[in-house]
Formats: C-alpha cells, sequence, structure tokens
C-alpha cells in the first residue's frame, strides 16, 4: 500500500468502527491528515472529552495519553506506538517529588504537563506552556518550585518576577541541544525573518526570538501575521505544517536538529495496526493513581 491508500485505509476504519484520531503537532503531516483533531496535549485531551467516540487513539508520547486517560476515564485510550515516551516525563518520579517538598515546605511544586501521572499526584499544581504565566501568577503561593524545564521555568519566572522560582536541571533534551551559535547561518541566512521560540528552548535563543510561545502559539501567530518569513523554533515538524497552512510564505528550521525523535517513531502503520486491533497499547491508570493526578490538573483548568 503506498501513503495515500493506507490513509484511505485508516479513515474507512475509523469510521467504522468509531475511533477518534488525536495527533500532537509534533507528528508528520501525513498523520495530521488522517486525525481528527491537532494540537498541544491539553487541548487533545479537551477534544477526547468533546468527541462521542469510546475509543481514541492518541498519537503522540505517553504522558499525553496518560492525560488523556486521566481526563476521560470513560474512553478507551490508546497510545498508538508504545515505545513514543518523552525523556523529559521520566526526568523525575514521585520520590523525587515529595523528596523536593520536604526541602521546600514553603514552595508550591509545579510540574509541566510533560510529566507522568504518577509524578502528579504529588504536585500542587500542573500547567501547560501556553497556561503557566496566567495560572502561576494567580495562585497564592509567593515561591514556587518550577519542575521539570528549567528553560520553561526560567521564562515564565522572568514574566512573574513578584515571585520567587526555584529549579532543577530538567528540560526537553529536544530543545536544549540548540545553542544560539549554531542557529548563527540560519538567523544570518534571512535576515528579515522573524524568530518564533518555544520557551522550551534555552535563554540566549528565547532572549533573541521575536515572539516565544507554546507550539500552538507559534502557528496560530504565524499564520495571523503580515510578515512572509519565519525561522521556528521548536520542533521541525511545525515547520512542515507551516508550509501547508501558509504555502504563500516561507518558513525555516532554526536548526536541523529540532527533531524529537520520540515523537517521530508513530507511524501511519502503527494507527492501521490499531484500527485492526493489532497494535499500539491501552493506556489504564489504577483509579487512585488518577484520581490524584487529577487534582492538579482540575487547579489548572480552575485558574485558566
Ligand atoms: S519535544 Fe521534548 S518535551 Fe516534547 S516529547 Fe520530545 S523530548 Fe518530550
Amino acid at each position: 500500500m503506498n501513503t495515500r491508500e493506507l490513509q484511505d485505509r485508516i479513515i474507512e476504519l475509523k469510521k467504522k468502527k468509531d475511533v477518534c484520531i488525536l495527533a500532537h503537532a509534533y507528528q508528520s503531516h501525513a498523520i495530521w491528515e488522517i486525525a481528527d483533531y491537532t494540537g498541544d496535549s491539553f487541548g487533545l485531551s479537551q477534544k477526547a472529552a468533546e468527541t462521542t467516540a469510546k475509543t481514541v487513539i492518541m498519537c503522540g508520547v505517553r504522558f499525553m495519553a496518560e492525560t488523556v486517560k486521566t481526563l476521560n476515564p470513560d474512553k478507551k485510550v490508546i497510545l498508538a506506538n508504545p515505545e513514543a515516551d518523552c525523556p523529559m516525563a521520566r526526568q523525575f518520579d514521585l520520590a523525587d517529588v515529595n523528596y523536593f517538598k520536604q526541602q521546600n515546605p514553603d514552595a508550591a511544586v509545579c510540574a509541566y504537563i510533560n510529566t507522568t501521572a504518577d509524578l502528579k499526584r504529588s504536585v500542587d499544581i500542573v500547567v501547560t506552556s501556553s497556561s503557566a504565566v496566567t495560572i502561576l501568577r494567580k495562585i497564592p503561593e509567593q515561591k514556587i518550585l518550577f519542575i521539570p524545564d528549567r528553560n520553561l521555568g526560567a521564562y515564565v519566572a522572568a514574566q512573574i518576577p513578584e515571585k520567587e522560582f526555584i529549579y532543577v536541571q530538567g528540560g526537553c533534551p529536544t530543545h536544549q541541544r540548540v545553542k544560539a551559535s549554531m542557529s548563527k547561518s540560519v538567523l544570518e541566512a534571512h535576515p528579515s525573518a522573524l524568530l518564533l521560540a518555544h520557551p522550551e528552548c534555552l535563554p540566549e535563543i528565547t532572549a533573541m526570538a521575536d515572539y516565544v510561545g507554546s507550539t500552538t502559539g507559534i502557528i496560530d501567530y504565524a499564520v495571523n501575521s503580515s510578515e512572509k518569513e519565519f525561522i521556528i523554533g521548536t520542533e521541525s515538524s511545525i515547520v512542515e505544517h507551516l508550509q501547508f497552512m501558509c504555502p504563500e510564505k516561507k518558513f525555516y528550521a532554526l536548526h536541523k536538529d529540532l527533531v524529537c525523535h520520540n515523537m517521530r517513531l508513530t507511524t501511519l502503520g502503527d494507527i492501521y495496526n490499531c484500527l485492526l486491533d493489532n497494535g499500539g497499547e491501552e493506556i489504564t491508570l489504577p483509579e487512585q493513581v488518577r484520581l490524584e493526578s487529577l487534582k492538579p490538573i482540575q487547579r489548572m483548568i480552575a485558574l485558566g
């Protein structure tokens, strides 16, 4: 089967079996084309709640499927490729969080949504990259221990100077690997292009950027801007998606190494196999874990 034939079979099967396909923004364009919804991890969880389908297939990494399950316990949630995991989500675990809390009893522990359900059980609040500033400004605590992404934490802290932030040494290996010196040639080759960067990038990159925001924020900014050229400082799949969305504009990757190999693991073949009940992994969470990890997410929703 070629790509088009495989996509047609997937579309036919998902309709027949009443399955909803969720695709994270960093999935390939071929997957976007067969997805019911595309977006960031929290946005996809909300879409899962809206669909009437009883089964959802998550094309993304494991913590995203866990978040979908946490917020949608009555749905069958399948992670399309069980090997797709986020290395940042594994940098700390529940025992680490409990230790951090002991060491900083007066701080609220805030976890980026890119963490496991098990870790979320013990944190005070969860944030996404697009909601972090708004939410952490609103919480009453003055001292915030932000995990795991130090770059995102530092970016958020700079917007909320009235609060004290504490970090640990974590971060996204994909975004962290690009240094300002590595992007010099792209910036010099396209001097009139705007640099749009994700806050998971190193501070030396976000300091140069014309716009800093979540993946969805970057897409919206580029689509709505009257400018014609953009350098994209996030996972390079966004360059491909934006080029399809805005063929009259030009998009360049900040660096060729801005590739998340975990996000690239999922293929159309994986989705097809899930639909044939011959692949993927059903995500289950013990009810106590689900309820405990739901609490800081609900606090985010209430404040956001
Ligand atoms: S891009 Fe970074 S944060 Fe996102 S899944 Fe990959 S490693 Fe994790």
